[in-house]
């Protein structure tokens, strides 16, 4: 099943805020095999909403709209759906019912624009947002369904479990989407092609593989548009790239670097800490982004200068000076001294040139020591990253993240 989504906001085209719902859209219809046909992103603007709509009922039957429903635009979103779909605007006191709640556990008073909201075209079905006060349009012409939803991402999170079940019972599936995404190390995107090459070609119309590059691994996915009787046919070829990727393979589904190592950690029942210089705190606030980090995440030690790496990390002052901040030597001593310093079983270590200054011949921007210890054990490498300063930052932190995943892996 095939559909169009539109999100609506003059903020999402002048780049003050991301247009982050569609992407969520996306991965939430995926989850039930539906597949996005295409997205827009358009202006509050009459006309730009009816051609969007016009441009999307072309192609499909269902459309999914988000913003352009805050109390102070919420005219024109819902004046133009008004017109589209006919009928005439009417007060809705379930729907005010609804914002009264909201505003009264928000601590806050209602005001005229607040009272507007709860105005609503007849031709469409209301569906109660519990989290927020724009409420949720279900319309329906001839056989189409279009779904506006507000666009404060958890408003429209809680719309989507909402009205994800309607739609799937709305429009009974015979195709769906079953996809599996590998995460693939230690070879070259064009290396990993010319390993699949003679499989991809073979591959039946049913399926379609996707390389998705990403700092220090590629994410391999393959989706295929089955009926219930090829169910089996997708396993094999499941079955078969996973078999190509072979030892390169670091997951066998699309989870995030951090999420992965803590289960690994979690499973040997060790702890970790960091000790980073140029990722700045970046790896700590990876792993504690993961619900449930403290598991096995003790805590980190940015240490940028050379006066902290030595007063908090037991950095020997004459390796410092011998060897330079962004050495083998420092950054194993860092990670050692962060398991000492934090009582953690585990560290991980950075100590590198993330530019655009500060780079050398020897050592140009770029340069990363990377050290992680386990147990007292230490292994290190030192890389060069290409690009900007954020990139450089972003590469080092997942490359050392993986590179303490693949360490615990031998132990
Ligand atoms: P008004 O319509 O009165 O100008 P608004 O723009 O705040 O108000 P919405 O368009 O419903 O109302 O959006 C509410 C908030 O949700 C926006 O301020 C914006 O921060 C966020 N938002 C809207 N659309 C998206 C989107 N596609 N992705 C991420 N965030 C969004
Ligand atoms: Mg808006």
């Amino acid at each position: 099943m095939k559909f169009s989504i539109i999100a609506v906001g003059d903020e999402l085209l002048i780049g003050q805020v991301n247009d982050t719902n569609t992407g969520e859209i996306a991965r939430r219809f995926g989850e039930i095999g539906w597949e996005v046909n295409d997205a827009l992103v358009i202006a509050d603007d009459a006309d730009a909403i009816t051609s969007a709509i016009d441009r999307a009922f072309r192609a499909t039957d269902v459309v999914l709209m988000t913003g352009g429903l805050g109390p102070t635009k919420d005219d024109i979103t819902k004046a133009t759906l008004l017109r589209y779909f006919g009928g005439e605007m009417i007060y809705d006191e379930t729907v005010l019912a609804n914002i009264e709640k909201v505003f009264e556990r928000r601590g806050l008073k209602m005001n005229e624009l607040t009272h507007r909201q709860a105005e609503v075209p007849s031709s469409c079905e209301v569906i109660q947002n519990e989290v927020g006060t724009a409420p949720i349009m279900w319309f329906e012409k001839t056989g189409k369904v279009l779904v506006s939803m507000p666009g404060v991402p958890f408003e429209m999170r809680a719309a989507l479990e909402k009205i994800a079940p309607k739609l799937e019972a709305r429009f009974p599936n015979d195709l769906k989407i079953v996809r599996r995404t590998l995460l693939v190390t230690d070879i070259t995107e064009s290396a990993l092609a010319q390993r699949l090459e003679a499989w991809e070609t073979n591959l039946p119309k049913f399926a379609h593989l996707a390389y998705l590059p990403q700092p220090g691994l590629i994410r391999l996915r393959l989706d295929c548009h089955i009926s219930e009787k090829e169910t089996d046919d997708a396993a094999r070829l499941f079955d078969e790239m996973r078999t190509l990727v072979g030892d390169n393979l670091l997951f066998d589904d699309d989870l995030p670097l951090e999420a992965i190592l803590l289960d690994e950690l979690k499973r040997r029942e060790l702890t970790v800490a960091t000790a980073e210089s140029c990722t700045g705190g970046n790896i700590a606030h990876r792993i504690t982004s993961i619900a449930g980090s403290s598991e096995a995440f003790v805590g980190g030690i940015v240490a940028y200068s050379n006066k902290v790496k030595i007063s908090q990390l037991g950095v020997n002052a004459n390796t410092l000076t011998e060897y330079g901040a962004v050495s083998i030597p420092v950054v194993e001593q860092m990670a050692t001294g962060a398991c000492r310093r934090l009582g953690a079983d585990c560290a991980i270590a950075t100590s590198g040139i993330a530019g655009p200054g500060g780079g050398t011949e020897e050592k140009p921007v770029g340069t990363v020591c990377i050290a992680v210890a386990i147990n007292g054990q230490v292994t290190s490498e030192t890389r060069r990253f290409p690009g900007n300063r954020e990139r450089v930052i972003d590469r080092a932190t997942s490359t050392a993240i993986i590179s303490l995943i693949k360490e615990l892996r031998k132990h």
